[in-house]
């Protein structure tokens, strides 16, 4: 299976965003971007003049954001973006669906795993149910009224992930973090990412 190498930090710099790709330090006042953003400091955004992109390199910069928020290389992101074309309803709005429907998204969703990529190590190591089976593959798509459940109760990164996270619930998720069990009992709406993305410019970009 083909892996980002790329430093986390570095790609939340490419963007300009806090992408959350490190867990307990994205919150911390370590995190670069914040630094970034910081007037006073050296080499700060608001130094910089910001050049007006052309409509194809915003699209494509909105691709690379969301294909570096959930840790997909590229084959694998056009696979979704031509099942997101060929379901019923707005491309754009399914292919969010796709990616926030992966496993791993909602083990770290359900705060089991305080970043996307610790939560595919949970997956891929056996340590996580769907529907009381275990399940291995990190991208698997689960449907509306599934359940995740966290098998090793005793790992410290699940605790960690569940204190330090205990106040990100999302709507469209139940989730009792003391039994460490989560339902995806909906689908969200594009305003319940975390981040601001605007997924009809990637529908747009791959369209072309
Ligand atoms: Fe690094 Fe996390 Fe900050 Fe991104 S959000 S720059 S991964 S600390």
């Amino acid at each position: 299976m083909s892996k980002n190498l790329k430093p986390s930090c570095k790609q939340c710099k490419a963007e300009g965003e806090k992408l959350m790709l490190k867990g307990a330090r994205c919150l911390s006042s370590k995190c670069p971007v914040i630094k970034l953003r910081d007037p006073g400091k050296k080499g700060g955004v608001t130094r910089k003049r910001k050049k007006k992109l052309s409509d194809y390199a915003t699209q494509l910069r909105e691709k690379q954001k969301v294909k570096r928020l959930y840790g997909i290389l590229e084959k694998q992101f056009r696979m979704y973006y031509r099942e997101a074309t060929r379901m019923p309803g707005v491309s754009g709005l399914n292919l969010v669906h796709l990616l926030e429907r992966r496993l791993d998204n909602l083990v770290y969703r359900m705060n089991f795993a305080s970043s996307r990529k610790e939560a595919r190590q949970l997956v891929v190591l056996g340590h996580i149910l769907v529907n009381g089976r275990k399940e291995t593959i990190p991208s698997r798509i689960l449907r509306v009224g599934d359940t995740v459940e966290v098998k090793s109760r005793e790992l410290a990164s699940v605790a960690n992930a569940i204190k330090l996270l205990k106040c990100s619930n999302s709507h469209w998720l139940e989730v009792d973090n003391a039994a460490f069990t989560g339902r995806l009992s909906s689908l969200p709406e594009v305003r319940d990412l975390e981040i601001d993305v605007k997924p009809q410019l990637i529908i747009e970009l791959y369209s072309k």
